[in-house]
């Protein structure tokens, strides 16, 4: 039995590959489950010098993401040898990575990218 501390991106994606492989798995979560419409309201408290944005609630500061999917330190992993865009390939097709249609992008967003040149 593996018991994962946290349910949020890191402890479920951990959970998840574990209970494929057949090994019996228990997260342990702190937080209640809310419905994620309700998420901004179990933003954590912390002293007012610390710019830190975290929520305690299954799923965690997961569900408050603003969805963007980059591959994260990709290109400095690879200095170190280290390889990993099988497992970025497996996570996005897993959760649908896709590029952003034009009509979700906001019109401040649109303007400086017509500026840059980027859209019609
Ligand atoms: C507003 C906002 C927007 C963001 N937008 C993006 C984005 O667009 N793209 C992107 O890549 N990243 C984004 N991020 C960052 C991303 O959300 C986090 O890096 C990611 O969700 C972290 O996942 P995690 O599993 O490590 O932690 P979390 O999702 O925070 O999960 C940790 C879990 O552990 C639980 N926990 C904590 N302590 C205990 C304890 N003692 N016992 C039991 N459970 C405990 C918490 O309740 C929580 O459920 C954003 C973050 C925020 C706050």
């Amino acid at each position: 039995m593996v018991i994962i501390v946290g349910s949020g991106a890191g402890g479920a994606i951990i959970a998840r590959e574990l209970a494929k492989n057949e090994i019996p798995v228990t997260i342990i979560e702190k937080g209640p489950y809310i419905d994620s419409k309700d998420a901004f309201n179990y933003y954590d408290a912390y002293n007012d010098s610390v710019d830190l944005l975290t929520t305690t609630c299954v799923g965690g500061a997961t569900i408050v993401s603003m969805s963007n999917m980059v591959r994260a330190l990709d290109s400095e992993l690879h200095e170190y040898g280290i390889d990993i865009s099988d497992e970025y390939e497996y996570v996005e097709e897993l959760v649908g990575v896709h590029d952003l249609d034009d009509s979700h992008i906001g019109k401040g967003t649109q303007l400086f990218w017509m500026l840059e040149g980027n859209l019609d």
